[in-house]
C-alpha cells in the first residue's frame, strides 16, 4: 500500500466517550462490491494532555498500527499511551523551538527513532526533515503542507492537511488559539497579524488543532473587547459546559474563530471602539489595533 494512496472516499469526525476524535470514513466500493481494504489512513485524532494545559495531538493510522505526535513536549504521556494502545510510534511533527513543544524529543527517539519534521528556521536537536513554506509531506496517506507563521516565535510553522474529500485540518502550535493568538516572544504585531491572516483565509470548515487549552481565558478576553458579539456570547456557554464535562474545547474551526477572536477581528467596530477607549487614540490602521490589543491581552 502506497503512503500516497489518494482516499477519495467521504470522511467526517466526531468524538468517543474517550475524548478520541474518530474519522469516520465511508470506504470506497471496489469492482467485486467490497470495501477496499489495506488502505493507510489517519483513522483517529487524540489529545494526550501534558503539564498543566498543553496536548500533543496524536494521528493514528489504526490499520497499519502508527501513530504521529505534535509537539510532544514530554516523553513519558506519550510512551504510556502509545504502549496502552499497541501503537509505534513512526512520525514527529514539531511547530517551534519552545521546550513545552519539544522537550520529549530526545527520549522518544531514542525509543521509536521516528521521523522528524521540523522548522527550517529553527536550530532544535533531533530534527531530521527540516520543512519550509510551501513544503509538503505525506502521513499515512494524507498530504500536509507547511505554512511558515512567524510571530510568537521566528521559526514557527504549521501543518495543514487539506483533506480534499473531508474536513481539513490545521496543527498550528501557538499561532492561533481558540479566541486567542500566542504572546508575540520574537516577532512583531504585523508579523503575527500576517500569519494569522493566512490561517485565517482557509476554509471555514477547517479544523484548528491548537496546543494550549487557554479558551476560556481567552474567550473572557474575547468578551472584554467585544461584549456585544452575541455568537461569542453564545460560544462562552458552550466552551464551559465542555470544560465543566472534563472535555477538550478543541479543535476549533476556522470559522468559528473569524466570528468570534478579537485577533482575527481588528476590523470589528466594536473591537475598534474598545480599543480606541483603552488607549485614547483613534484612527489606527488594523495592525495598530492588533498591537494594542495583544498589549491589552498581555496584561488582562
Ligand atoms: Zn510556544
Amino acid at each position: 500500500m502506497s503512503l500516497s494512496h489518494k482516499f477519495k472516499s467521504t470522511r467526517r469526525l466526531i468524538q468517543d466517550k474517550c475524548g478520541n476524535f474518530l474519522v469516520i470514513n465511508q470506504l470506497p466500493i471496489n469492482m467485486s462490491g467490497l470495501p477496499e481494504a489495506d488502505l493507510s489512513m489517519i483513522s483517529r485524532i487524540h489529545p494526550i494532555p501534558v503539564f498543566t494545559d498543553n496536548y500533543i495531538w496524536t494521528l493514528i493510522d489504526d490499520n497499519q498500527g502508527l501513530a504521529c505526535v505534535v509537539d510532544p513536549g514530554d516523553a513519558s504521556p506519550v510512551i504510556e499511551y502509545l504502549s496502552a494502545q499497541d501503537l509505534q510510534l513512526s512520525t514527529i511533527f514539531i511547530t517551534h523551538h519552545h521546550p513545552d513543544h519539544t522537550g520529549g524529543l530526545g527520549a522518544l527517539i531514542e525509543q521509536f527513532q521516528p521521523q522528524v519534521f521540523g522548522p527550517s528556521g529553527s536550530n532544535i536537536p533531533g530534527i531530521e526533515t527540516y520543512v519550509k513554506e510551501g513544503d509538503s509531506l505525506s502521513l499515512f496517506g494524507t498530504d500536509f503542507v507547511i505554512f511558515e507563521v512567524p510571530g510568537h516565535t521566528l521559526d514557527h510553522i504549521a501543518y495543514y492537511a487539506a483533506n480534499q474529500a473531508a474536513t481539513p485540518w490545521l496543527f498550528c502550535g501557538d499561532t492561533l488559539f481558540a479566541a486567542g493568538c500566542g504572546r508575540l516572544f520574537e516577532g512583531t504585531p504585523e508579523m503575527m497579524q500576517q500569519s494569522l491572516q493566512k490561517l485565517a483565509v482557509l476554509p471555514p470548515e477547517t479544523e484548528v488543532y491548537c496546543t494550549h487549552e487557554y479558551t476560556l481565558a481567552n474567550l473572557k478576553f474575547a468578551l472584554a473587547a467585544e461584549t456585544n458579539n452575541t455568537t461569542l456570547q453564545k460560544r462562552v456557554a458552550i466552551e464551559q459546559s465542555k470544560r465543566d464535562e472534563g472535555e477538550p474545547t478543541l479543535p476549533s474551526s476556522i470559522g468559528l474563530e473569524l466570528a468570534t477572536n478579537p485577533f482575527l477581528r481588528c476590523d470589528s467596530a466594536e473591537v475598534i471602539q474598545s480599543i480606541e477607549s483603552l488607549t485614547g487614540n483613534s484612527g489606527g490602521s488594523k495592525t495598530e489595533v492588533f498591537a494594542a490589543l495583544r498589549r491589552w491581552k498581555d496584561n488582562f
